[in-house]
């Protein structure tokens, strides 16, 4: 190769060479302003986490340009000996992250995200009209576990399948296992799925084996939200008791956003064939190779003990802002957690979730609104959800929870202040009271300017040199 510089060879490519400033200021100052706006504020939703430096490299890198429909070795497409190469290095690392051998456990990692990779999952298992029963939305399960309404189906795995949600008792807020296995007994599922969005507590996986084993049903975890925890091994072990084990990788996990399917090998021979032709071709086409050049990255991450140190730092956060809201007498799900969310019921004040959500998105903390047990109606939800992935991704620990939990605490009782000085229950008088000019309005710019001081001493992960961030208003 000679070392003289290549000149960009015609005008009309000119465009391919430019960086992002140079090209596009308008979404170079969207992606300015995010990224200030991760860095002032506490993100709180239990979804959610900052992944690394790395992990954004290999997600933006020459991978992004390459199609490789198929598996490695058997693929559509030429050129895909590196890909290949990633590709399986991403698989073996998925496998280790989560301590399976690959004797019994095999792995896809091509899925574009959570329900794609559920959706997958059931196209493999089972027939169009068949029966699945997983957690109700409203009691903290996802929406592709079989979500529908009165009137209406809402996801593809509702239109698609047959389902019936289990619950948890509106008393404990625990799951309640014997409700299920007798449901499940007439119901008999397919497939019996476990997991949610909104569960601060563990899973009886040995229990939901049994029930599966009475109804000839597979057993599939969608560890979405804790995988990150599992792969630590600070949560009970999906992979002893389940068939299938699906997962974001964005979530605990910090990595890019996708999805990961598990199967065991060992119990039926075609599974393995079944799992990699649902997912391609019968749900997508080629895979998102920068993607799984992230996911590879982030789960030989997701092996060290520096991530394990995480996990477990993520149970104490969340078991300290659990205790400092308790001590202000606030009603939690399950009176506390195991995990990384605690959800929080604000019935017993007088306020909505949806009061909450927006009264700390005005003061740059964000967490959302979310269903809680015995909720009248899910068009307004009676709790916030509130996690503590992403802080301790900023290397925040139990005293700064102490003072994450103060700035709840304070935010909750400007609200209870704005709903008495507005005189009225709607939300929109509500918003206008916090954004007006009275003493909660008042309390609200100074809760504000606290959490952006706070916020702005810790570094945002991702970004090499945060003392460097803009500041974009
Ligand atoms: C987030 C989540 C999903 C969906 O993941 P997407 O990447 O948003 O498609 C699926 N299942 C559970 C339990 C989740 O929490």
């Amino acid at each position: 190769m000679s070392s003289a510089a290549i000149p960009i060879p015609n005008d009309f490519n000119k465009d391919l060479y430019t960086t992002l400033a140079e090209a596009d200021p308008e979404v170079q100052a969207l992606v300015d302003r995010e990224t200030f706006r991760q860095f002032r504020g506490l993100e709180l939703i239990a979804s959610e986490n900052l992944t690394s430096l790395a992990v954004m490299e290999a997600n933006g890198s020459m991978f992004t340009n390459k199609y490789s429909e198929g598996l490695p070795g058997a693929r559509y497409y030429g050129g895909n000996e590196v890909v290949d190469e990633l590709e399986v290095l991403c698989q073996k690392r998925a496998l280790q992250a989560f301590h399976l051998e690959d004797k019994t456990w095999g792995v896809n990692v091509q899925p574009y995200s959570g329900s794609t990779a559920n959706f997958a999952t059931f196209t493999a298992l089972i027939q169009p009209q068949d029966r699945i029963m997983g957690l109700g939305l409203a009691d903290g399960g996802h929406l592709t576990h079989g979500a529908y309404t009165p009137k209406k189906k809402i996801s593809a795995s509702s239109i698609y399948f047959q389902s019936l949600p289990y619950q948890v008792d509106p008393a404990t807020g625990l799951i309640d296992y014997d409700a299920l296995e007798k449901n499940a007994l007439l119901f008999k599922p397919r497939i019996l799925i476990c997991g949610a969005s909104a569960y601060p507590r563990d899973w009886d996986y040995k229990r939901l084996r049994k029930i599966a084993d009475i109804n000839g049903s597979y057993l599939m975890m969608d560890m979405a939200h804790i995988s990150g925890l599992v792969a630590a091994q600070v949560q009970n072990d999906p992979f002893e008791y389940c068939d299938v084990v699906c997962t974001t990788t964005h979530k605990t996990l910090r990595g890019p956003r996708a999805g990961l399917i598990f199967f065991r090998k060992d119990k039926e021979s075609d599974i393995e064939k079944r799992i990699n032709d649902a997912v391609f071709p019968a749900c997508q086409g080629g895979p998102h190779n920068n993607t799984i050049a992230g996911i590879a990255v982030a789960l030989k991450q997701a092996a060290t003990p520096a991530f394990k140190e995480y996990a477990v730092q993520i149970i104490k956060n969340t078991q300290t802002i659990a205790a400092e809201l308790m001590k202000h007498d606030y009603k939690l799900c399950t009176s506390g957690s195991e995990n990384h969310l605690v959800l929080w019921d604000l019935r017993p004040l007088g306020l909505t979730g949806s009061k909450i959500e927006k009264i700390c998105d005005l003061a740059e903390i964000t967490l959302n609104k979310n269903s809680v047990p015995g909720d009248k109606s899910a068009v307004v939800p009676g709790g916030v959800r509130v996690g503590t992935n992403a802080l301790t991704s900023r290397s925040m620990k139990e005293p700064e929870m102490v003072k994450v939990a103060d700035f709840l605490h304070r935010a909750v009782q400007i609200s209870l202040q704005a709903q008495e000085e507005a005189g009225s229950k709607l939300l929109k008088d509500f918003v206008s009271t916090v954004t007006g000019s009275g003493a909660s309005a008042q309390a609200l710019k100074q809760l504000k300017q606290e959490v952006e001081d706070f916020a702005t001493q810790f570094p945002l992960p991702g970004v090499p040199d945060s003392s460097k961030i803009k500041r974009t208003h």
